[in-house]
């Protein structure tokens, strides 16, 4: 939902643009010395660069199992239109979406107005028990690490705090995004129940960019193609 593209908001970002521009104004010397210019990805050419875990730091990236869609943004479609205690849930979720875009000043989704066009649905419902705060399905074929579409359910939360709609919608969207699985560290937003500021952490940042590689500065090792069966996984993120 964003249009401005490398407008570095923090110091790893501010790293990339440079090296971006770097590689830009090296362009021609690119043929002759591939290697001194792929600094994150280890020998090889530009373009069979791979990240790694160690290309963005701090990161927890080894802590789940990332996977990451073939392109950006991702189409949302918010099935409900649901107002609890004065708050609209769709609007804290769409906040809470923003706050990625945000961080890392990439256009990560788009919304569109129904779910045949979409690639992610959004639904909100009452919770019962109250056990669980959210809920994020990922559809991939197995053995691959590409997500062809995603679901999530926000359950309803009287007493969530003024805000923590945003939070929660912040946390599934990193599980949407390929964050399948959650960080250890408290203080991260994809702790397994959020974290207490609702604020995302270079260490959220660093293991998206992780997934998707710097958001196209180095390549990527391409998808298999090989036929897959078609799984998801469920990703539960209970109440604290
Ligand atoms: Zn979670």
């Amino acid at each position: 939902m964003i249009r401005q593209k490398c407008r570095p908001q923090n110091r790893n970002l501010r790293q990339s643009c440079a090296l971006e521009s770097i590689m830009v104004s090296l362009r021609p010397l690119v043929l002759f010395l591939p290697l001194s210019i792929v600094g994150c990805a280890g020998p090889g050419s530009a373009s069979t660069a791979v990240c790694g875990p160690d290309s963005f730091v701090p990161n927890y990236s080894t802590e789940v199992n990332l996977k990451r869609w073939e392109s950006l943004p991702i189409r949302v479609y918010f099935q409900t239109d649901t107002n609890t205690g004065g708050v609209n849930i769709e609007n804290e979720s769409r906040q809470g979406f923003d706050d990625w875009e945000a961080a890392l000043s990439q256009n990560l989704w788009t919304e569109v107005s129904s779910a045949a066009s979409a690639n992610l649905v959004v639904r909100v419902q009452a919770s019962s028990p109250q056990s669980t705060l959210a809920e994020t399905t990922i559809y991939f074929f197995s053995g691959q690490n590409i997500i062809t579409r995603a679901e999530m359910v926000i359950y309803t939360w009287p007493s969530l705090p003024t805000g923590g709609y945003a939070g929660t919608a912040a946390h599934e969207l990193g599980h949407a995004l390929g964050i399948n699985g959650h960080s250890s560290n408290v203080a991260d937003i994809m702790y397994f129940t959020g974290n207490a500021t609702d604020l995302l952490t270079q260490n959220d940042l660093n293991t998206i960019r992780t997934a998707y590689c710097g958001f196209g500065l180095l390549k990527t090792a391409p998808p298999s193609r090989a036929a897959g069966v078609l799984v998801s996984e469920k990703i539960s993120c209970p109440a604290p």
